[in-house]
């Protein structure tokens, strides 16, 4: 199960969830409990290096999706 990092847009706290890549919206702060957030990419680990694997499941790879 890949991990995805954010940072709460309302009180900012960072957080990693264990969810699955269409899931992801769901997830709240685990502080507020607010869904208004924005993806921390450079705390997953999983996207560094050539392969991007949320790609696949119709993600955006940061590296390489932004044209
Ligand atoms: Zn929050």
């Amino acid at each position: 199960m890949p991990k995805y990092s954010f940072q709460c847009r309302n009180c900012g706290t960072g957080f990693t969830v264990n969810v699955p890549w269409q899931e992801k919206e769901n997830a709240q702060c685990p502080k507020c409990g607010s869904k208004d957030k924005s993806p921390d990419y450079s705390k997953v680990g999983v996207i560094a290096g050539s392969a991007c694997p949320i790609k696949d499941t119709g993600g955006i790879c940061p590296s390489t999706g932004a044209t």
